[in-house]
C-alpha cells in the first residue's frame, strides 16, 4: 500500500501507463462516434460556387439601388438559374434572372432578390427592395477554403462532422481502433441476470454496467463472465482476458479470505493496490496482465460505476465538466474526494443548474444510479456543502 493518491492524480496515473491503439480507416458510414485520428484538412471549396440562399431573382445591387415598397424598379427577366445547372448566359446590366435556391449565380449577377419582394413576374419583374450588394448569395468558400483545418486529431465524430467530411469528399477516415475490453466479474455469490438468484447470492450487475460503459466510451466489450474465487478460475479468466486491449474486473480486491484477483494478477503481471483518497470507489487495483493493462474496481455496483467513469472512460476523451449549486446540504467524509449522485434542476435562462441528491448516497444503492443526472463532485476538504454552494458536476449523458 501506498499513500493515498488523488483522484487527478490516479487518473494522471493511469493514462500515462497507457500506450495508444493503433488506428484504421473505416467508411464515412461506420466513423459516427470514432475518434479521429488524423487531422481532416480541406481539399475543396465550399460552397464550390456562388449560388443562391434563396428562390428569387438574380440582380445586380445597382440595377435596384433606388426600389422601394411605394416605387419599385421594373427589370426584364431573362432566363432562369434552377439546382444543378449552369446557367448557360450571363446576367445582362439592367435586367433580372429567375432563380432557385441552390442554383448557380449567373456572371454578372451579385445579389439576389426574394421573390417575395417581388410581384414574381415572368416577362417583367418588379422589385420592390434595395436588396445591398451581396443579399442572399452563398459565396464560393464562404464555408470552408482548399487547406482549411476543419477536424483535430482526437475529436469523436458527430453526425455534422460526417456531413462535413462527406462535403469535402472525405468518404474514408483515419480514426483510433476501439479497443477490446475483457469485462470480468468475481464473486461466489453471483449469479448471471438471466437467472433468478437462490439463497445468498446476487446477480451479477456490475459485468452489465461496465459493458455498457465500455460501449458507450467508444469500446466493444468482451465479457468474460463470472469467475468463482477461487485462484484457478480467475487464472482461466484473465489469460482470456490477457487477449484484449484492456482487463477490467470488478470485486475481489479488498481484503477478504477469498479475494484472490490480487495474488493472481500479480502472479502474470503486476499489481498495484490504490488507496484513492475518494468515496464511494476504494480499492482500486491497477497493474497488466500478461502485458495487458489491468482495472479491478470495486465490487460494490455504484462503486464499480463511479471508479469506471472516473479511471476506465477518462482514458478515452473527457465529460466535460460543469458547475451547479447545492439545493441542499451534503455531508461527505472529511478528506475524501466524494463523488455523490445528483438530480439537476435546470434553471431560468443565465442560472446555473441547481443540484440535489437522488437520496441514499450507500455504494450498494442501484436506484442512486437510475435516478441521477450527474455526478457531484465534491472536493476532499471539508465535511458540509452548504446549500448554495457551487459545485463541479460531471453529466451521465
Ligand atoms: P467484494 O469486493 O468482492 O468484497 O464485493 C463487494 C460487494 O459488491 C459485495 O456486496 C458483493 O456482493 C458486491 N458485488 C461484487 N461483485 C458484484 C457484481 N458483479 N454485481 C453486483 N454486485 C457485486
Ligand atoms: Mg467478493
Amino acid at each position: 500500500m501506498t499513500a493515498p493518491l488523488s483522484v487527478a492524480a490516479a487518473q494522471a496515473r493511469i493514462l500515462a501507463a497507457l500506450t495508444p491503439l493503433r488506428s484504421e480507416r473505416v467508411p464515412l458510414a461506420e466513423a459516427l462516434g470514432r475518434v479521429l485520428a488524423a487531422p481532416v484538412v480541406s481539399r475543396r471549396t465550399l460552397p464550390p460556387f456562388a449560388n443562391s440562399a434563396m428562390d428569387g431573382y438574380a440582380v445586380r445591387a445597382a440595377d435596384i439601388a433606388g426600389a422601394a415598397e411605394g416605387s419599385p424598379v421594373r427589370l426584364p427577366v431573362r432566363g432562369e438559374s434552377r439546382a444543378g445547372v449552369v446557367p448557360s448566359r450571363r446576367l445582362e446590366r439592367g435586367t433580372a434572372m429567375r432563380i432557385m435556391t441552390g442554383a448557380p449565380l449567373p456572371e454578372g449577377a451579385d445579389t439576389v432578390v426574394r421573390h417575395e419582394d417581388t410581384d414574381n413576374g415572368r416577362e417583367t419583374v418588379a422589385v420592390r427592395v434595395a436588396a445591398a450588394h451581396g443579399t442572399s448569395v452563398r459565396f464560393a468558400g464562404e464555408d470552408m477554403r482548399s487547406g482549411d483545418r476543419v477536424l483535430a486529431p482526437g475529436h469523436r465524430l458527430r453526425a455534422g462532422d460526417l456531413a462535413a467530411c462527406a462535403a469535402l469528399g472525405e468518404v474514408w477516415l483515419e480514426v483510433g481502433r476501439r479497443p477490446r475490453v475483457a469485462v470480468l466479474s468475481t464473486g461466489d455469490e453471483l449469479v448471471e441476470p438471466d437467472r433468478e438468484p437462490g439463497p445468498g447470492q446476487i446477480v451479477d450487475s456490475n459485468a452489465v454496467s461496465v459493458a455498457a460503459a465500455v460501449r458507450e466510451a467508444g469500446g466493444d466489450p468482451v465479457r468474460l463472465g463470472i469467475a468463482r474465487d477461487t485462484v484457478v478460475d480467475l487464472r482461466r479468466h484473465l489469460e482470456e482476458g490477457s487477449r484484449c486491449d484492456l482487463v477490467v474486473s470488478s470485486a475481489g480486491v479488498s481484503v477478504g479470505d477469498h479475494d484472490h484477483v490480487r495474488d493472481v494478477v500479480a502472479e502474470m503481471g503486476r499489481l498495484d493496490l490504490w488507496r484513492v483518497a475518494m468515496r464511494p470507489g476504494k480499492p482500486l487495483a491497477v497493474g497488466n496482465v500478461a502485458g495487458v493493462p489491468f482495472l479491478g474496481l470495486p465490487g460494490n455496483p455504484v462503486s464499480s460505476q463511479v471508479t469506471f467513469e472516473l479511471f476506465a472512460r477518462a482514458t478515452r476523451p473527457h465529460r466535460p465538466r460543469s458547475a451547479a449549486r447545492t439545493l441542499e446540504p451534503m455531508e461527505k467524509p472529511e478528506g475524501l474526494e466524494t463523488f455523490h449522485r445528483g438530480i439537476l434542476e435546470h434553471g431560468r435562462h443565465g442560472e446555473l443548474p441547481g443540484v440535489r441528491l437522488t437520496g441514499a448516497q450507500g455504494s450498494g444503492i442501484l436506484r442512486s444510479m437510475v435516478l441521477a443526472d450527474c455526478l457531484i463532485a465534491l472536493p476532499a476538504e471539508g465535511s458540509l456543502v452548504p446549500a448554495g454552494t457551487v459545485v463541479e458536476i460531471i453529466p451521465l449523458s
